[in-house]
């Protein structure tokens, strides 16, 4: 082979943030802290910020590779983590508040934390943890001096930590394949495992993310994550908002409707994006209230399935596109995106409208997909033919924390656990993740295909699938559906509804109406419905 002679630069967060510093200087972050007013600056301003937070880290002794942890929530100081940690060359561990209080401590003392930064609401969990945390040895609470409270584990504050350093940070050059970020799955099954980011994995996800077929913004976009910054990076945003020039805006914890929207409304918010449960609360209290969101033109959903009735709702409704992504942990996460295409513009509007709202997205460049059967062979790409859904690429999992083996196979594939289709369009659409299909006299019923259809039954709030075993057809759908506040439905109401969309062997052998468990990261809790209703048809 003959070498090519350009560059070698490395690639590396901290050039994501010297670009946006000089490029999109005046472009603003706007934040919503724990009990503080509205924070302003620009991204001049976080970079300045930035500087002076990594140079805080050396002073607490943190050194390239060494982990810290954060337990914070979407705001401008849990962002200055995001690239003072990694612009230092340290890692930062975005722990998961939600997470029971055993597996919080278990990801900081395998993550091996020096430092735990954290929000101020969360004093009372750190200080619950506190005594089992095994390597942490400084606390710093994400306040000003003025409402720092240090608590049983004399915790300094954030800002005080900061004052008076330099604005100016010579950020280090360092290969790019060095950790970033250190993200753990939910640990829905077993404990939770670490996903290690690389700069390069980061950088190359923001970038793509930033592309038409993704996201797309541009600098006149407003960008607003409801996803989570502690889990996967809130889908890498805080990255893709500052390449593209996009004004970011942080809603720290409050995703109740009349909050996110004094922020849609008030900051001219074109680009939000989160997990199904919030956005409907979003459109109920939008229905409630007859407001509509601004000038908001897009919405991305995924962590779950996006609901066909949402979709339309945001889009019949208020004029709002809703995206569909597709992603885990173990992708950085963003897998795919439902964008429209020619080929399927040419089906025409409503045809098209139908593909999209009934796919998770297609195909995007840099990471690859393939659904396999239980021999490995690799399915036709038909629309029709499931199989186990494996992925490659440069922003996919090789190998979790401190393991001992590689998770991906000798060629890169690794097995996402779902079940999915791919079509001739270059889309993907998931039936089931692997644990959760349903078996019913040796047919498969995916339980993503009935929640989607019952969350279209009015009054219906979430509707929650799973498979109860049964004496005769091994396994039946039993379908538990929270209703709206205030809504009366008879569980013979829901049936009927989904009656003439399925098939009859689809029909739920029972319908609970219920209050649906969500998992740490706003999912539905397939695992505690199994353990209450699993014993209903025997
Ligand atoms: P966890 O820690 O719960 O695994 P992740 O966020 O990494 O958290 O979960 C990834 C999983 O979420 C995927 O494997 C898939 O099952 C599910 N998921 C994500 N997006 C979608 C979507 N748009 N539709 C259906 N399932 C989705």
């Amino acid at each position: 082979m003959l070498p090519g002679l350009m560059q070698t630069t490395p690639l590396q967060i901290s050039g994501i943030l010297t670009y946006a510093a000089r490029a999109h200087a005046g472009r603003e972050v706007v934040s919503r802290s724990v009990d503080e007013p509205l924070w302003r600056y620009d991204y001049a301003g976080l970079g300045e910020r930035c500087a002076q937070a990594a140079h805080a880290l050396r002073a607490l002794g943190i050194a390239e590779g060494d982990r810290v942890s954060s337990l914070a929530w979407n705001n401008h100081r849990h962002l200055e983590l995001f690239y003072a940690v990694t612009g230092a060359g340290a890692v930062l561990h975005t722990a998961n508040p939600r997470l029971f209080d055993e597996q919080i401590a278990y990801t900081i003392n395998h993550a091996e934390s020096l430092v735990l930064f954290f929000d101020r609401n969360l004093l009372e969990l750190v200080e619950r943890i506190a005594g089992r945390l095994t390597t942490v040895r400084a606390f710093v609470m994400l306040s000003d001096e003025a409402r720092l409270i240090p608590g049983a584990v004399g915790a300094v504050s954030y800002e005080a930590l900061l004052a008076g350093r330099p604005m100016a940070y010579d950020w280090p050059v360092f290969d790019e394949n060095a950790a970033a970020f250190l993200c753990y799955t939910s640990g829905t099954t077993g404990d939770p495992k670490g996903v290690l980011y690389s700069h390069r994995a980061v950088v190359l996800h923001a970038m793509s993310a930033g592309l038409s077929s993704a996201f797309g913004f541009t600098a006149f976009d407003v960008v607003m994550p409801c996803s989570s910054l502690y889990h996967a990076t809130a889908w890498g945003l805080p990255f893709t908002a500052l390449i593209c020039g996009s004004k970011l805006v942080l809603p720290g914890d409050r995703m109740d409707g009349a909050s996110l929207h004094e922020l849609i409304e008030g900051e001219d918010v074109t680009f939000t994006g989160g997990v199904p449960t919030i956005w409907t609360m979003y459109l109920a209290w939008l229905e409630q209230t007859g407001r509509r969101p601004g000038v908001l033109k897009r919405v991305v959903i995924g962590g779950s399935a996006v609901p066909k009735a949402m979709a339309q709702a945001f889009r019949d409704r208020f004029g709002v596109e809703v995206l569909q992504i597709w992603g885990m942990t173990e992708t950085c996460p963003l897998g795919v995106v439902s964008t429209p295409t020619p080929a399927l513009a040419a089906l025409g509007e409503d045809a098209m409208l139908d593909a999209i709202w009934s796919r998770q997205g297609r195909l995007q460049f840099g990471i690859e997909l393939r659904t396999v059967d239980d021999e490995g062979h690799e399915l036709p790409r038909d629309g029709e033919s499931a199989g186990a859904l494996v992925v490659r690429g440069p922003w996919t999992i090789r190998r979790y924390y401190r393991a001992e083996a590689d998770v991906a196979d000798a060629e890169g594939w690794f097995d996402t656990g779902d079940i999915a289709t791919l079509d001739q369009f270059g889309f993907m659409r998931i039936t089931d993740r692997k644990k959760d299909v349903i078996k019913s006299g040796g047919e498969w019923i995916s339980s993503i295909d009935l929640e989607n259809f019952a969350a279209g039954c009015p009054g219906v709030k979430i509707a929650a699938v799973i498979g109860v075993p049964h004496p005769k057809w091994e396994e039946r759908p039993v379908l538990v559906v929270e209703l709206h506040e205030g809504v009366e439905a008879a569980t013979e109401t829901v049936l009927d509804y989904l009656r003439p969309l399925v098939a009859r062997w689809w029909l739920p052998d029972e319908v609970i109406i219920a209050t649906v468990p969500l998992t740490a990261t706003g999912k539905i809790d397939k695992k505690t419905l199994r353990a209450r209703y699993g014993d209903r048809l025997s």
